[in-house]
C-alpha cells in the first residue's frame, strides 16, 4: 500500500510513515495512491460480521505490513472493548431515517471509534522502536477528550490538546481536563478553535521545532483515522435489511472528515447515492456546493460547537480527487486560500463534487425544535449535531423507495445539557460515569492565542523526561 501528498505524487510512503507524520513536510494531506476496491458481492459476503471483523477486513487493505494480522486483530479488539454497547454502533429508526449511534465510546463521540485504535496503534510501533513522541491535537470540544481517553498512561506518548477557552461545553471540557495522567497536558487558548488548528499546523510546518519535540498528531487529518471511519459505512449498509438500495447519508460536518470517510467508502465500492454535507450556521461548505468558491470568514458560536469551523481541513483530500488528482492544482488553490483568502473551483471540478454531496445548513431554532419534535413523537433524545443531521435530511425531502437513509448521531445528548434542557424541557439522560466527572478536580492551564508562547510551554513539558 503507497501513499502520497495531495500537494506531491512524486513522494512515496508505507502506512506507517503517514499514520506517525500525519500531515506531509509540504503542508499536504496523506492520500493512497489507489484505492482498494471491492465488489458487491465481496461486500455482501461480510453481512454477518462484527463490526471488529469488519474493521479488520478494512484496516487490512490500508495498512500495508505495518501490522502482522494477529496484532491487528489485537489492536481492533482492544479498542473496541471499551465500547458501552456489545454491536460498538447501534441502528434505530425515526420515521424512515436509520439513526446512527456512533456515541458509545468512552467519551460519548464518534471520534472515539477511530481514536481508541490509533492509541492501540501508537503503543504498538512505538513499543517496538521504543521512541518516544509528542502528539499535539486542536479540538473543537471532542477529539481532545477522544485523544485523551486514547492516549492516557501509552508509555511512549506525551500529548498536548489545544481547547478554545470558554468554547466547549463544560461536559466537554471536564471529558479531558480531569484526566490527570502525567502525559496529559490541556492547554486552554485565548481563541477559537480556527486559531487552535492554525496553531497546530504551524508548529507541524516548523521543521526545526517539529523535529526538536518528535512531534505527531491525532487530528481529523490523519489518514489512520479516515480509515476507521471508512468501516461504519459498511457497516451500516450491512446491518439494514435493504441491500439493493442505494444509500443516502447524512453527516453533521465541520472537519470534513467524517463525510470525506463516507466518499471513500463509494469510491471502494459501496452504493451511497449521495452524502449530505449538514452544517449549523458556519456554513462555508454549503456555499462552495452552490458556487465553488472556498471562502472561510470568522468562526459564529453555536449550541453544536463541534461543528464551529470554517477551515475544513480535509477537503484539500476532496480538491485533490475532483481536480483529477493533479497536485500543481491542489498547490495553486492552497496558495490562493493563503493569500487571497479564499480559492475558486471551476465548473468541472464543482460538478465531481456536486455529483456526490450535497449540502444543507440548519438554523440555532430549527434545530432545537428538530431535538423537541423527536423528543415529542419517539421519546429519543438526540444531541444537536446530530439534530442538524437529521432535519437537513428531511428538509432534502428526496424520499425514494429505491434507497435508504442514514443520519449520523455524532455524540451523546449528555454532553450538551443546556441546549437539551432548552429544546424539551427535561434533562438528557446522564451515563454514571459522567456525573463523576463534575466532582473531580481538574488540570488545565490558559494560554494566550501566541505560537511562539505556546511552542515554549510545549518543549518545556515535551523535554522533562517522565517515567
Ligand atoms: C467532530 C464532530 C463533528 C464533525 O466531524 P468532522 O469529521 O470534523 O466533519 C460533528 N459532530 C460531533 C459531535 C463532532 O465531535
Amino acid at each position: 500500500m503507497q501513499y502520497y501528498s495531495t500537494r506531491n505524487k512524486k513522494k512515496i510512503y508505507n502506512f506507517e510513515e503517514i499514520f506517525l507524520n500525519a500531515l506531509a513536510s509540504d503542508g499536504g494531506l496523506y492520500v493512497p495512491k489507489l484505492l482498494p476496491k471491492m465488489t458487491l458481492k465481496e461486500i455482501k459476503e461480510m453481512k454477518n460480521f462484527s463490526f471488529q471483523e469488519l474493521s479488520y477486513e478494512i484496516f487490512k487493505r490500508f495498512t500495508g505490513d505495518t501490522f502482522p494480522a494477529a496484532d491487528l486483530r489485537k489492536i481492533i479488539n482492544k479498542s473496541y472493548s471499551v465500547f458501552r454497547s456489545k454491536k460498538i454502533i447501534d441502528l434505530k429508526k425515526i420515521d424512515n431515517i436509520f439513526c446512527v449511534e456512533l456515541y458509545h465510546g468512552p467519551t460519548l463521540a464518534f471520534k472515539d471509534v477511530a481514536m481508541q485504535v490509533l492509541g492501540h496503534m501508537y503503543d504498538y510501533v512505538l513499543g517496538i522502536s521504543k521512541n518516544k513522541m509528542n502528539l499535539v491535537t486542536a479540538t473543537s470540544g471532542d477529539t481532545g477528550a477522544a485523544a485523551i481517553d486514547a492516549f492516557k498512561n501509552k508509555k511512549y506518548v506525551n500529548i498536548f490538546v489545544l481547547h478554545p477557552e470558554n468554547k466547549v461545553s463544560e461536559t466537554q471540557r471536564r471529558l479531558m481536563t480531569t484526566i490527570l495522567d502525567p502525559n496529559i497536558y490541556n492547554i486552554a487558548v485565548k481563541g477559537t478553535f480556527d486559531d487552535c488548528q492554525y496553531l497546530v499546523k504551524e508548529m507541524f510546518n516548523d521543521k526545526n521545532f517539529r523535529n526538536s519535540i518528535q512531534m505527531s498528531g491525532v487530528n481529523s487529518i490523519n489518514w489512520a483515522r479516515i480509515v476507521a471511519q471508512i468501516v461504519y459505512y459498511f457497516f451500516i449498509y450491512l446491518q439494514q435489511e435493504h441491500p439493493e438500495k442505494q444509500m443516502v447519508v447524512s453527516v453533521p460536518t465541520g472537519n470534513f472528515g467524517d463525510v470525506y470517510a463516507g466518499y471513500i467508502a463509494k469510491q471502494m465500492g459501496l452504493p451511497i447515492e449521495k452524502l449530505m454535507i449538514a452544517s449549523n450556521h458556519n456554513n462555508l461548505l454549503e456555499k462552495c456546493l452552490q458556487t465553488g468558491l472556498y471562502k472561510p470568514s470568522t468562526v459564529n458560536p453555536s449550541i453544536s460547537p463541534s461543528m464551529d469551523i470554517q477551515v475544513a481541513s480535509n477537503f484539500e483530500r476532496i480538491v485533490f480527487d475532483i481536480c483529477e488528482q493533479s497536485d500543481s492544482r491542489v498547490v495553486s488553490l492552497m496558495n490562493d486560500l493563503k493569500e487571497k483568502k479564499e480559492f475558486q473551483l471551476s465548473n468541472e471540478e464543482l460538478k465531481k463534487l456536486q455529483e456526490n454531496f450535497v449540502a444543507l445548513s440548519i438554523s440555532e431554532d430549527e434545530t432545537l425544535q428538530t431535538i423537541k419534535e423527536v423528543y415529542a413523537s419517539t421519546k429519543f433524545v438526540i444531541d444537536p449535531h446530530s439534530a442538524i443531521g437529521f432535519k437537513a435530511l428531511k428538509k432534502y425531502n428526496n424520499f425514494k423507495d429505491s434507497l435508504s437513509y442514514f443520519c449520523f448521531e455524532t455524540a451523546h445528548p449528555c454532553k450538551f445539557p443546556e441546549s437539551i434542557i432548552k429544546a424539551i424541557n427535561n434533562d438528557p439522560p446522564i451515563p454514571e460515569f459522567v456525573k463523576n466527572i463534575y466532582k473531580k478536580k481538574e488540570n488545565f492551564t490558559v494560554l494566550q492565542n501566541d505560537l511562539e508562547l505556546i511552542k515554549k510551554y510545549i518543549q518545556n513539558k515535551a523535554s522533562s523526561p517522565q517515567s
